[in-house]
């Protein structure tokens, strides 16, 4: 299913002239047409535990923009699974072009309120959903688990790293970042795209440790790119991602891999990446949430 070994491209981008820095981009994006992106990666191992056991339904939790919602109806329609998307708040009038896409793959859509999501984690909130729906298998927000660790730790699997001096990517859980630095030996580099002072430091460290995971790789995290927050779009950030498509080809969203990309820029302009670095960006997908913002 996953396009293997995935295309690496080297991008030629004003930014970068002049300066002895290489950019090439892992395209996750490209893994597969729906079920994309680090998503891919972060359910392959909760699918195949799902699909093991007999209820062969699979629940998960997101927003209305979700991407692992996305991934996920994607997948189950692919693999003969049932899925149950759990949103955050009340349905809309409209289904928006995500909600709708999910939809039509099979995802049955069950919305709750803020109050009640906030609560998504209890006990008492599983045993209800499941006399609602039966039995299933539940994928936490986001994939964020260890099957879902684990699944990102063979993201790096078909790439000759020795080609790279680090790689770096958007963090959002810290799920696909766990994975690679438990992975691999390249010194990682994750951006944050929510707002909160080492928030995912924390929430790494704490990741592994609950997972008996140790890291392997020299990693470090970068808090100050969030841009006001998540999901918080302006006009730098889209005017830096039409340039950048134009220049390389390469498709961006402003969430998550639009932040990652223009805080890149960031750090090569102030001169906060040495001379001869070779970074390997990993393009996490999620080109679906981009209808969100046109
Ligand atoms: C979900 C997502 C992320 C965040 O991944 P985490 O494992 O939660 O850190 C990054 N990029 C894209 C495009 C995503 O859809």
């Amino acid at each position: 299913m996953c396009e293997n070994p995935i295309p690496i491209h080297t991008v030629d981008v004003p930014w970068l002239h002049g300066r002895d820095v290489q950019v090439a981009v892992l395209r996750c994006d490209l893994v597969h047409p729906l079920w994309s992106g680090n998503k891919f990666f972060k359910l392959k191992y909760n699918l195949e535990a799902a699909r093991a056991q007999q209820s062969g339904c699979v629940l998960s939790f997101g927003g209305a923009w979700s991407n692992h919602l996305h991934a996920l109806a994607a997948a189950g329609q692919a693999l003969g699974l049932r899925t149950i998307g759990v949103i955050r708040g009340e349905e809309p009038q409209q289904l928006n072009a995500c909600l709708q896409d999910a939809r039509a793959m099979g995802m049955h859509l069950h919305f709750v309120s803020r109050a009640a999501y906030a609560h998504k984690t209890t006990p008492e909130f599983s045993a209800a959903l499941e006399r609602e729906f039966g039995a299933f298998y539940l994928i936490p927000e986001g994939g964020a688990n260890l099957a879902g660790i684990r699944g990102c730790q063979e993201i790096l699997a078909g790439v000759d790293i020795t080609a790279y001096s680090q790689v770096l990517l958007a963090c959002g859980t810290g799920t696909t970042m766990a994975g690679l630095v438990s992975a691999t030996t390249l010194p990682v580099t994750g951006i944050q795209v929510l707002k909160g002072a080492l928030y995912l430091e924390r929430e790494l460290a704490r990741l592994l440790d609950v997972h008996g995971l140790t890291a392997t790789a020299p990693w470090r995290i970068f808090d100050r790119f969030h841009r006001g927050g998540y999901g918080r779009v302006d006009a730098e950030l889209l005017d830096f991602i039409g340039q950048f498509t134009a220049s390389t080809g390469i498709p961006l969203e402003p969430v998550y891999s639009g932040k990652l990309m223009l805080a890149i820029a960031d750090l090569v302009r102030a001169g906060e990446v040495a001379p001869g670095a070779r970074l390997l960006v990993i393009h996490g997908g999620g080109l679906q949430g981009a209808r969100g913002w046109q």
